[in-house]
């Protein structure tokens, strides 16, 4: 039986040849091995997902020292687990045994802004809202929003094929990625395409790392499409008594001619955990659900907001707060992004789940959700991006008591196979890391399982890259 990389230390490695090695390839403060630092490394936002000691942590400035961590990794059979800020909530960053945790917190140059290619040429550990902020200045527009983008790298955002809360009009991560150089397990350095808007030549390898979750290779400069700014943020914020009602004016908003460029959902439970955790955020509490739809465009915007007003009072809203203030529609989408942590705080510990269903099975999957709160006796509050169909139930459990510990493990099972059953998929944005592996044979036929499979052995034959993970 192969060994589980989760749990077992590789055979082969000479842990003291490897540092000297890592040590003579970059610079002194580059090679940490400070356990308490390491320890403090070792894990992402994900509380649940299992992880291991890792050897060494490095910090590489350029693309020169990943190759030469990656040729070191390659010829000791060493892991390497990629690392942006560790904001993820699938276990993708967390260290494997003996792994080499290459942080790319030193990579965090912007090269290049072009207003007429309207591209942004950048390494991999810049946060993703310095890059929006930067492009920004300059009148232009790089759409993808995870509700993290403050505290999550464009690297993260890219292995993750991040969403956010602006897809519904824009699209996700990959829809901007116009080309990589990306490091090869072996320490070779590729591009996947010139970045130009239209490339085709041979097969769409820069798609293909896009979503990967660090087990392809490991980004060091990505090119990326911005757009020119959007006129200001206006729009409405609906509260319903009723969650169906809530995602029927939803569906009722994208079935219009009328697409807002944000379409948020929560649902009561988070609603009243939001206004606990952000009081000066002025929410409406007490309503079973709340939806907030944003339009930034010029010309229509007015029109949008009143169809959306329209929709919301035509499904029995129970208060439409129209804004024409954009900073009154941050605010509320400040508080908004702070659904996890909201959530958390109930009972202490929590699964945030992340699935994607058609919009459609959206009532269906919400009253099932009910279902097993209910059956579980766990608070279970969900809420994102329902535009897109892909909502964040978050299980709240108390992660001191093994009763609720082994329920809220239960619910997420029950909640992955209803995702699956109604259509959709495990992860509509966050990724499978460590925490969804299990899910995937219930989505994926086995000879699909198997292509990715032999994919990920041609481009990583020790199958060193983050091992564990994602397949
Ligand atoms: C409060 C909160 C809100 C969130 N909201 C959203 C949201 O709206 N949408 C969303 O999509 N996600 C969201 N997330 C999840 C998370 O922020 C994203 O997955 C993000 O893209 C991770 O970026 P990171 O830099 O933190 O990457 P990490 O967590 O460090 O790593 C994530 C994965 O990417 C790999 N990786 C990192 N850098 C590289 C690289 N240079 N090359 C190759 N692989 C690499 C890692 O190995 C790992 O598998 C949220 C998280 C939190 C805590």
């Amino acid at each position: 039986m192969t060994p589980d990389p989760l749990t077992t230390a590789p055979t082969a490695p000479d842990p003291g040849a490897v540092l000297d090695e890592l040590r003579a390839a970059l610079p002194a403060d580059a090679v940490v091995t400070d356990p308490d630092r390491l320890t403090a490394r070792a894990q992402d936002g994900s509380a649940t997902a299992p992880t291991g000691a890792p050897l060494v942590l490095v910090l590489p400035a350029d693309t020169g020292q990943v190759s030469a961590v990656l040729r070191v990794a390659y010829a000791h059979r060493v892991p390497v687990v990629p690392q942006g800020l560790r904001s993820g909530l699938a276990g993708g960053a967390n260290a494997v045994p003996g792994a080499i945790l290459l942080s790319t917190e030193r990579m965090t140059a912007i090269r290049r802004i072009d207003h007429v290619d309207q591209v942004v040429v950048v390494q991999p550990g810049v946060v993703t809202k310095d890059l929006v902020d930067a492009v920004a200045a300059e009148g232009l527009f790089y759409p993808p929003d995870p509700a993290s983008y403050a505290i999550s790298t464009i690297g993260g955002n890219i292995a993750t094929n991040a969403g956010g809360m602006r897809c519904v009009k824009y699209g996700v991560t990959r829809d901007f990625v116009r080309a990589l150089e990306v490091v090869l397990a072996d320490g070779t350095v590729i591009r996947t395409a010139p970045g130009t808007v239209k490339a085709v030549a041979g097969l769409d390898l820069t798609a293909l790392v896009v979503g990967s979750e660090g087990t392809l290779g490991v980004v060091t400069e990505a090119t990326l499409g911005l757009l020119p700014a959007p006129a200001p943020d206006r729009g409405v914020a609906a509260t319903f008594d009723s969650v169906t009602a809530a995602l029927e004016a939803a569906n009722a908003v994208i079935a219009s001619p009328h697409r807002p460029s944000t379409l948020e959902f929560v649902d009561g439970e988070v609603l009243a955990a939001l206004a606990a955790h952000d009081p000066e955020a002025g929410l409406p509490v007490g309503a079973r659900a709340m939806l907030i739809a944003i339009t930034d465009e010029a010309e229509a915007g007015l029109g949008d907001v009143e169809a959306y007003r329209q929709i919301a009072e035509a499904h029995g809203a129970l208060a439409v707060d129209v804004a024409h203030d954009p900073e009154r529609l941050h605010q509320l989408m400040r508080a908004r992004r702070a659904l996890n942590p909201a959530m958390r705080a109930i009972r202490g510990g929590s699964i945030n789940e992340d699935v994607a269903v058609p919009r459609t099975r959206l009532p269906e999957l919400l009253d099932r959700i009910a279902d097993i709160s209910a059956q579980t006796g766990l608070p279970i509050g969900t809420g994102g991006h329902v535009g897109d169909g892909n909502l964040h139930p978050v299980i709240a459990f108390d992660p001191a008591d093994p009763v609720q510990v082994d329920a809220a493990h239960d619910a997420h099972t029950r909640i992955l196979g209803l995702a699956v059953e109604l259509g959709g998929t495990v992860t509509g944005e966050h990724g499978i890391g460590v925490e969804k592996r299990g899910a995937l044979p219930g989505e994926l036929s086995p000879r699909v399982l198997e292509i990715q499979r032999g994919i990920k052995d041609v481009l990583d034959p020790l199958g060193i890259l983050n091992p564990g993970k994602k397949l």
